[in-house]
């Protein structure tokens, strides 16, 4: 018998527009499916009008399925699929929509074996490529081969990364970018070739690989026809945050665009702020070098800020020589003038902002979730975080130490990858060398030995594997595998598919007892990995689960684990990572010379632009009150206070007519002692 499943049609077909988008973002929504560039200011709704694109195509019959949705986070792409479901009623979860790396993925998954990839290969986040760089460095013997330093795994990889993300030869990166490393740049190379071949060996990509292996499968005339088929399984790509894209996704939004030509494109060149990732805010400039035949788009009704924070960020941004003018008109009404506040010190600045959030909390009503406090580097906050935990006002960080970067969750997370793909040789070196008697030679051994394709002929699974090396070693080493071989057939067994199960094992079995033994707050780590367990037990199967975990870099415990519970938090966050959001209420700290903008990454003359962008993205998050602080003097540790010079993008703001208030701070008076 034969049974048609229906796809599910939109129940609504058609929305009104223009009740929601403005003649400017209607005509980008109805453009015909061509190239198109939108090239528009800070809270234009480039996103909105992105998202209404995809609503409209999907209305008009195309299959969720073809429509790619690059976006710069995978929180950002789970918001704007939302919408459309909101929109449409039609269920949007076979939409690609996410990061590059998170497209990517998928895309290897389904299509990797073609250049030797197995659809269960394992993700390196960024720690554990530095840790594989450093063994080929150390296999090749090249500290003795160099005469002068060789660079650090950290240097290189970051290098590496570079190459791959501009698409330019090593050698170039690395006369850019570090020009007194240059006369080892053929060593480097080496190192790099080697990298690659084992994480090829051991069934793994890096970050990086999950684009540039992305990328030849479209480009490899040898692969052409998984090329095609990749191309064929899409009918339009979308981009958001344009301006924040390296050469490498710039090349691969093209490639997947080639066959249909549907290929939207929405940035801010304005907004560029990634250069030290690869990204490169000329990237537009290439688009439209690659495309003149493409259309473009402007948006210039500001529908974020007030007028006030609007001329601020006006002012601040004209100082950039390099960018496309444009003009914002603001249609909110006129509010607030933005407030610059020179304070004491950094504990007075964070007196400051948190007595300033309670009262606009408790005497104006103002969810804490509404408002935010941006900085330029994440050690900005610690001084605000003390001083939030002291009055108990609850605040999520969206830039700390990362929840899944701590040691425990990581040696847990080892176990798991293990047992997914045992050729993952990484993972068996952390999780054996966490058992007494086992001492890095010898769990590099162990590692090789299970690290080897289980075979046919020599059959037998890890669990076997680890009791034959029990049954030969002796004293503690021996004590500490049969112990392990046990925990690992239960992780074998067939019935334990749930990765929150298997971390609820390791625990019990071992890591509890590990963690009392080495860390001073080993009840608060068990918690973690409670709550981690927790979390991984809305996946259905280990693989899925560490594939997400692998990119979830940058967001906190709280963000990923206290998602189901929405709480009314202040919002302590990165400007990097604010990219994008918008709250009515936003305070910028340590606005000194020298930290905002940072010395240290100010070292081209066009660097200095950079940090403006920065500075420009922090204050258009704004919606209706802006508060840019600043400490006068700085506290050393040993040596006597000095003075701080308040940050150049205030300085430069200072002329009339004035676009800001400056505070005067006053202490009250201290109460009276009580007498008697
Ligand atoms: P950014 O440059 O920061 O990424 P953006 O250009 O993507 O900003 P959006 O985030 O899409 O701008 O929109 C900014 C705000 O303006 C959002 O709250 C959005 O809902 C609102 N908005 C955009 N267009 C309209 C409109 N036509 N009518 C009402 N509100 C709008
Ligand atoms: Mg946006």
């Amino acid at each position: 018998m034969k049974y048609v499943l229906k796809t599910s049609a939109p129940q609504r077909h058609s929305f009104d527009l223009t009740r929601e988008l403005n003649p400017q973002q209607i005509a980008v929504v109805e453009a015909p499916p061509r190239e198109l560039l939108v090239l528009a200011g800070a809270g234009t709704g480039k996103t909105r009008t992105l998202t209404y694109r995809v609503a409209r195509l999907v209305a008009a019959g195309c299959n969720p399925e073809r429509i790619l949705l690059c976006t710069f986070t995978n929180r950002a792409a789970r918001e704007m699929v939302a919408r459309v479901e909101a929109l449409l009623g039609i269920d949007m979860r076979r939409c690609s929509a996410g990061t590059f790396h998170h497209i990517g993925n998928r895309v290897l998954r389904r299509h990797g074996q073609a250049i030797g990839l197995s659809p269960d290969f394992g993700i390196l986040d960024p720690e554990d490529a530095r840790t594989l760089l450093g063994s080929v460095i150390a296999e090749l013997g090249i500290e003795a081969l160099s005469a002068r330093r060789f660079p650090t795994p950290k240097v290189l990889a970051n290098l590496i990364s570079l190459a791959t993300g501009t698409r330019q030869p090593l050698e170039k990166v690395v006369e850019q970018h570090n020009l007194k490393l240059l006369d080892q740049a053929g060593m480097m190379a080496q190192v790099a070739r080697r990298f690659a071949e084992r994480k090829r060996q051991m069934n793994v990509c890096d970050f990086d690989d999950l684009l540039s292996e992305w990328l030849r499968l479209l480009e490899d005339p040898s692969l052409r026809n998984v090329g095609d088929e990749l191309r064929a399984a899409y009918d339009h790509v979308l981009v958001d945050e344009y301006q924040d894209i390296n050469a490498a996704q710039g090349a691969l939004c093209d490639a997947m665009a080639v066959g249909h030509q549907s290929l939207t494109c929405v940035g801010d060149d304005a907004q560029s702020i990634y250069s030290f990732r690869g990204a490169d805010f000329t990237q537009i400039a290439a688009f439209r070098a690659r495309h003149p035949q493409a259309d473009l788009y402007k948006l210039t009704i500001n529908y974020r800020s007030s007028p006030q924070i609007l001329a601020l960020a006006n002012r601040s941004i004209a100082h950039n020589r390099s960018q496309y003018p444009k003009e914002l008109q603001a249609v909110k009404p006129a509010g607030a003038v933005p407030a610059v506040i020179p304070l004491r010190d950094v504990f007075q600045q964070a007196e400051f902002i948190a007595q300033r959030v309670l009262e606009l909390h408790h005497e104006y009503d103002t969810p804490l979730a509404r408002m935010a406090v941006l900085y330029r580097n994440h050690s900005h906050s610690l001084e605000l975080q003390v001083e939030l935990t002291r009055r108990q006002i609850p605040f999520s960080v969206r830039s700390g130490l990362r929840f899944f970067e701590q040691a425990h969750i990581k040696d847990v997370c080892a176990y798991l990858r293990a047992r997914q793909n045992p050729q993952d040789a990484l993972s068996w070196v952390r999780l054996l060398r966490l058992w007494p008697g086992i001492g890095a030679q010898t769990a590099e051994q162990l590692a090789t030995l299970l690290a080897a394709p289980l075979s046919q002929s020599t059959g037998g699974s890890s669990a076997q594997r680890l009791a034959e090396q029990a049954a030969r070693a002796r004293g503690r080493a021996r004590d500490a595998l049969t112990r392990l071989a046990e925990l690992w057939a239960i992780l074998e067994d067939p019935a334990l598919q749930s990765p929150g199960d298997m971390i609820r094992r390791v625990v019990e079995r071992h890591y509890g007892e590990y963690a009392d033994r080495n860390f001073p707050n080993a009840a608060a780590r068990k918690d973690d990995l409670e709550q981690l367990a927790g979390y991984a037990a809305r996946y259905p199967a280990a693989s899925e689960f560490l594939g997400e975990l692998a990119l979830v870099q940058g967001i906190s415990a709280e963000n990923v684990l206290g998602a189901e519970e929405p709480d009314d938090k202040l919002v302590l966050s990165t400007i990097h990572q604010a990219k994008g959001l918008e709250w009515p209420i936003c305070f910028v700290l340590w606005l000194a010379e020298g930290r905002f903008p940072m010395a240290t990454a100010m070292r081209q003359p066009a660097d200095i632009e950079e940090e403006r962008r920065l500075f420009y993205v922090a204050v258009t998050r704004a919606g209706d009150e802006l508060y840019l602080s600043y400490p006068v003097i700085e506290e050393t540790r040993d040596g006597p206070s000095h003075m701080l010079r308040p940050s150049k993008f205030l300085l430069e703001l200072d002329t009339l007519p004035a676009v800001f208030d400056r505070w005067q701070i006053e202490e009250a008076p201290a109460d009276p002692a009580p007498v008697g």
